[in-house]
């Protein structure tokens, strides 16, 4: 009998209804594992292995066994390039409507004017919103400039001359190393390229952003993109004034809210926080705080629509009907009170987790948390973040280690852990989580010391990349995780035992 039968039967004989989510993992599983048994193997493998540790990473959640069981099926077989009732395929009627009801779930969820739903994650959606802004802010007014409105009608000197003005358009946005994003201007990154890419910082003392010397700057750099949102900056963000500074300067103003979107889906963002109601265009992911499928959103003011509606062929080429369904469920189950409570929740076990770290001696960048991460900086440890990422990691825990301001260890060993807790408030976790939990990584990073470099030029000297953890404290931490993990169980509807039968 196959795995999906026997699990209905001996529920039906246990007079018990068979589980959707379960029904659905099995019956998926099981189909896979007709191809090759390795794949399902891997699934319930990464099950297992996320059970196993407290999830901290702050860009990542678990969205919902919906939205998980809404990506997987025949509408990832549909091109559908184009925007909703403008397609370059036939036959799209049926994702014309899928995708316009994300989009309408997307400003309703936001009360945002204009919401495009196709970009594949972040990047991607940072790529689109660079060059909408691009086209309404040098290309459409160069166009009518010499009369045209076809890109192939141009001689050649115009369209060189086109080009050249867009490599000369500034950037302006949060450094790497203050808690911005790889893509607001990164060297590294296509963004800086593109662009002739300028980054403001936080103040070196507060660790805050200072609006002052932010307004001073633009001033200065005369941005065509005034870019805010970060990926590492503990605090919130003032998006009035940072209008306000744009709206000085002659900037398009763009929020990246790709980490706390569900902060402001949620309302535990609103007013001067909440970066729709300020910003002519919003970027953001929608697997992070947003809590839905792995992807991208863009949202906008009216006049940057049909724009940002251009992703293809500008930047894209088809969507992905099956993330773009997953999206609409995930954004209908943000715009709930139970959603709201989640996002009020985040930030208070945010604030909790900080506040014991604080009084157990560990330096939190900027003092300590308005949103939903923290940043440890651990050098009064006598560690880099590469070893305490490793010694936590050794109790049971998952975190990223992250640079602080003005990082002296640089991006790759750095001085600094980013903690967050979207992940943990969606297993249900509370205070008295956040106090085990705060304990637990004290106790870590204070039994673990940096190794001396025995030989070579570097003799005598600590190292950055290897430290020693005392094994008793590293034994008894992972019990008292594991102890969490089994009193929180992520997906409890999905029982890995049945699961594993469609592997014989
Ligand atoms: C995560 C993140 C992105 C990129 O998202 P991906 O889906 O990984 O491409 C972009 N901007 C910010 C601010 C982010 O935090």
């Amino acid at each position: 009998m196959s795995a999906l039968a026997a699990y209905i039967k001996d529920i039906v004989a246990n007079g018990q209804e068979p589980n959707a989510a379960m029904v659905g993992y099995l019956a998926n599983l099981e189909q896979v594992a007709k191809v090759d048994k390795s794949i399902p193997a891997a699934i319930i493998k990464e099950l297992e292995d996320q059970r196993s540790y407290l999830k901290m990473i702050a860009s990542e959640n678990y969205c919902s066994l919906s939205t998980q069981l809404t990506l997987g099926n025949l509408l990832t077989d549909k091109y559908a390039e184009g925007f909703p009732n403008h397609r370059y395929y036939a036959g799209c009627d049926n994702i014309d409507n899928l995708e316009g009801q994300a989009c309408k779930e997307a400003c309703d969820l936001f009360g945002a004017e204009h919401a495009y739903v196709q970009p594949h994650s972040g990047a991607d959606a940072n790529m689109v919103a660079f060059w909408a802004i691009l086209n309404k802010v040098v290309q459409k007014p160069y166009m009518d400039k010499v009369g045209e409105t076809n890109l192939y009608n141009l001689t050649d000197e115009q369209w060189a001359e086109l080009r050249a003005t867009f490599g000369h358009q500034k950037l302006l946005g949060l450094n790497y190393y203050s808690g911005g994003h790889l893509t607001h201007g990164y060297r590294h990154n296509v963004s800086a390229r593109m662009f002739d890419a300028y980054t403001y910082d936080v103040d070196p003392k507060t660790q805050v952003l200072d609006y002052d010397s932010i307004r001073k700057q633009a001033e200065e750099v005369k941005p065509t993109i005034l870019l805010a949102g970060y990926s590492a900056y503990p605090r919130k963000v003032n998006f009035r004034i940072m209008r306000e500074i744009a709206d000085s300067v002659g900037a398009v103003f763009m929020v990246d809210m790709a980490h706390f979107a569900g902060l402001v889906a949620g309302k535990a963002f609103t007013g001067d926080f909440d970066p729709v109601k300020h910003a002519d265009v919003v970027t953001t992911t929608t697997h992070k705080t947003l809590r839905g499928p792995r992807g991208g959103l863009i949202l906008a003011k009216k006049e940057f629509g049909d724009f940002i509606d251009q992703g293809c062929p500008m930047v894209l080429g088809g969507p992905l009907p099956h993330c773009m369904a997953a999206k609409a469920i995930a954004f209908k189950e943000a715009n709930t009170p139970e959603f709201q409570e989640y996002a009020q929740n985040i930030v208070k076990n945010s604030k909790s987790l900080a506040g014991y770290l604080s009084e157990g001696g560990v330096n939190l960048t900027s003092g300590g948390t308005d949103n939903h991460l923290m940043v440890l900086d651990v050098t009064n440890f006598g560690l880099t973040g590469r070893q305490a990422e490793d010694a936590v990691r050794a109790a049971g825990i998952t975190l990223n280690r992250n640079s602080v301001p003005f990082d002296p260890n640089g991006a790759w060993y750095t001085s600094g852990l980013r903690i967050g807790t979207p992940a943990l408030t969606t297993l249900g976790m509370g205070e008295a989580e956040m106090k085990e939990i705060a304990q637990v990584v004290i106790e870590i990073l204070e039994s673990t010391t940096a190794n001396i470099i025995a030989s070579g030029k570097n003799a005598g000297k600590k190292s950055l990349a290897k430290a020693t953890t005392d094994e008793a404290v590293i034994a008894s931490c992972r019990e008292r995780v594991t102890n969490l993990l089994n009193r929180f169980v992520l997906y409890p509807e999905l029982d890995t035992e049945i699961l594993k039968q469609v592997l014989n």
